[in-house]
């Protein structure tokens, strides 16, 4: 074993030595490394031979701390206590952009789908859960500064099981995909990959269908200087992406209309305007070439001069009713006698120099993912040694409940105050909705805690014109109100939305049920914070019945590099994922429990006393057959309704005389 394996276990235990482990075990390729049940995952920015079928082989069926720390263990412990515990799990995978986590997510999938049940049928659903990845990745990923294959939208996985154990199918929720990229990437990123892969992919026959051209400089919405992207065959992957559409499910038309709508919006990109007078002495908006337009319009059956109108002109219509409150939050479905296991990949914290409305809900559901670690490992931790009347003296750490309610609180946090500025009536700006920011945190007295010292709203003379400062548990971020307004509205005028739905295309049509002409009575649409505020709490509230098992990657380096191990960079990632009060709660406490009567069922053929029946309560049958097994005292400790069992060796004594 190079350096220790389990946190847990370091001695003595620093920053230092804790980093220092880390990196130890980095420089001989064991990028694993866990703190008790929590797995820390290194990204090696290379292909490192761990992940073999041999390797999957290895880990089955074997105790979580008996083998060298690995994703492996992790997903065949969940996988496991959900087959035979009956105990739903969810994987949760945190860290920022690039530290592995969309990698980490498909390991643990590919991992679960390699050992769970075989047949026909259930390896068509395996393949099905498994392609999914490649298809949401083209439309969803793309190459940013900090990441080659970063996700723009938050994924969450329930992959559902029967009773043996065998996947039956899988349910993907999405969650805010950062749309503005369609139209204009920040400088060294791209558009998302399918744009890239449909045109170097296609065969010439497809292009020509779709009215396209290879290059990629004859389209505005691709930016040249960051096409090509190192070690990306985007040729190769769109054959990859069409066939694994295939197994999906997509039939070949409806691959066909998606393939035309990916041409249409480079089409799009393409329209330009030009001002027009007109007699009345105001300028009008006018279609400069036409002949985008008319491809565009082509290819998804649009009448072409209605959409033109659309685009110069714009039905004013009154504002339109509050927010309506009974939203339809995604899965609402039923769970009878399914065995669930979530797997969670949601976009990592983001601090940009220019940070918008995505990096602010990107972070904010960062913030919320973290909440549910303090609330799980840390809380929950220390209540239990209270509730079962362990001896324990209290471990602090930062709660960050205080940035999740600045954030989202009903009456005056930050999304409800965009709410409310993007639904009033009169002249509604971006620097209108600043302004009420800054009244609100700053001025009275009743936001005290926002006022006092610690605050999270930071207010300070050095806040550039436009900006809003907070200090999230991961960072300070300055994010600018540009644009905040319109893209929590997200409205489409309804000329356009009409002139789509008429289109002669089914699922452009699909697409933009708003534009309907009979359902004109249509309430506004929730803004995008209020629907991402409420689809985050459902996916809080449904990981909250689930048993978590965490996997907190690490990013090494900025430069995407092999080999390189920035301490500076690993220790700002180390301290605000709170890895060191999660040792320091670990180490205090109890690597493992369990309530005894499962405990005295489990082990109660290693004694004598206690085989085949023990007449007495549970806990005086685990006491007796621990003291038969000599287990030294120190090493456990009587709860109320659970035995807490000290290290995790001590686990494996009595699972390896279990096997004998
Ligand atoms: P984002 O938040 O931007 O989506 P992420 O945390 O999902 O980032 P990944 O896309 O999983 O990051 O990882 C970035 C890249 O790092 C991968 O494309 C891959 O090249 C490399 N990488 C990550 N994990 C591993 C691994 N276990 N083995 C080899 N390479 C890896
Ligand atoms: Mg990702």
């Amino acid at each position: 074993m190079i350096g220790v394996g389990d946190m847990v276990l370091l001695e003595p235990l620093t920053e230092e030595s804790f980093i220092n482990n880390l990196k130890n075990r980095f420089d001989h390729s064991e990028i694993y490394t866990y703190i008790g049940s929590v797995v820390i995952s290194l990204n090696p920015y290379r292909p490192l031979p761990i992940y073999t079928a041999d390797k999957v082989e290895e880990y089955r069926n074997r105790n979580f701390y008996e083998l060298s720390p690995h994703i492996y263990a992790l997903a065949d412990e969940a996988y496991r206590s959900l087959r035979d515990q009956d105990k739903d799990q969810c994987i949760l995978i945190t860290g920022e952009s690039g530290a592995g986590k969309t990698e980490a997510s498909k390991l643990v999938m590919s991992y679960v789908a390699a050992v769970c049940g075989k047949g026909q049928e259930v390896n068509k659903v395996k393949e099905q859960l498994l392609q999914s990845n490649p298809v949401l990745e083209a439309f969803g990923n793309a190459k940013t500064v900090r990441n080659d294959n970063s996700s723009r939208f938050g994924k969450y996985m329930d992959i559902e099981f029967d009773f043996k154990g065998d996947p039956l199918g899988g349910v993907i929720s999405n969650y805010l995909l950062e749309k503005s990229r369609v139209v204009k990437q920040p400088r060294g990123e791209r558009n998302f990959h399918i744009f890239y892969q449909l045109l170097s992919g296609a065969s010439e026959d497809t292009l020509k269908k779709l009215k396209l051209d290879r290059d990629l400089s004859k389209y505005n919405y691709l930016s040249l200087d960051s096409a090509a992207v190192n070690g990306l065959d985007d040729a190769a992957n769109f054959r990859t992406v069409r066939n694994a559409m295939q197994i999906v499910g997509f039939m070949e038309d409806e691959v066909q209309s998606v393939l035309e709508l990916v041409a249409a919006i480079l089409k799009l990109g393409n329209i330009e305007f030009k001002p027009e007078s007109r007699v009345n002495g105001f300028d009008e908006s006018r279609v400069k070439d036409k002949n985008d337009l008319k491809e565009m319009c082509e290819l998804l059956g649009i009448e072409q001069s209605a959409l033109e109108r659309a685009f110069s002109f714009r039905t004013v219509e009154a504002r339109l009713d509050k927010v309506s409150t009974t939203l339809n939050v995604a899965q609402a479905q039923t769970k009878v006698r399914k065995k669930v296991m979530g797997v969670l990949d949601i976009y990592g914290f983001e601090i940009f120099e220019d940070n918008s409305f995505e990096q602010f809900i990107i972070n904010y559901c960062n913030e919320k993912l973290q909440q549910i670690f303090i609330e799980l490992t840390l809380r929950e931790e220390q209540e239990e040694y209270v509730r079962e009347g362990i001896e324990w003296t209290n471990i602090e750490y930062f709660n960050n409940a205080i940035i999740c309610d600045l954030i989202e609180n009903n009456q005056n946090g930050i999304l409800a105050m965009l709410d409310e500025e993007c639904l009033r009536p009169g002249t509604v700006t971006d620097e209108t909705f600043l302004d009420k920011l800054n009244t609100i945190c700053a001025d009275h007295q009743h936001f005290e805690s926002r006022l006092s010292k610690n605050s999270k709203f930071l207010t300070d003379h050095t806040l550039p014109h436009n900006c809003f400062r907070i200090q999230h548990y991961a960072g300070k971020v300055l994010y600018r109100v540009e644009g905040f307004v319109d893209k929590n509205n997200d409205l489409l005028y309804r000329d356009l939305s009409q002139v789509m739905f008429k289109a002669n295309h089914s699922l452009m049509k699909l697409l933009f049920p708003e534009g309907n002409p009979n359902k004109v009575n249509l309430k506004r649409p929730p803004t995008a914070g209020f629907q991402f505020r409420a689809s985050v709490g459902t996916l809080m509230k449904n990981l909250l019945t689930k048993n978590p098992n965490y996997i907190r990657c690490i990013k090494p380096n900025d430069k995407k590099a092999a080999h390189i191990f920035t301490e500076s960079l690993v220790c700002h990632q180390v301290r605000y994922l709170g890895l060191m009060e999660n040792v320091r709660v670990r180490r205090a406490g109890y690597a493992f429990r369990q309530a005894y009567e499962p405990c005295l069922e489990r082990y109660k053929m290693l004694c004598k006393q206690t085989w085949p029946h023990w007449k007495g309560p549970a806990r005086e049958g685990v006491e007796v057959l621990l003291t038969d097994l000599q287990i030294p005292n120190e090493e456990f400790s009587y709860g109320r309704s659970k035995i807490f069992i000290r290290n995790p060796r001590t686990l494996f004594t009595l699972e390896n005389k279990r096997a004998q």
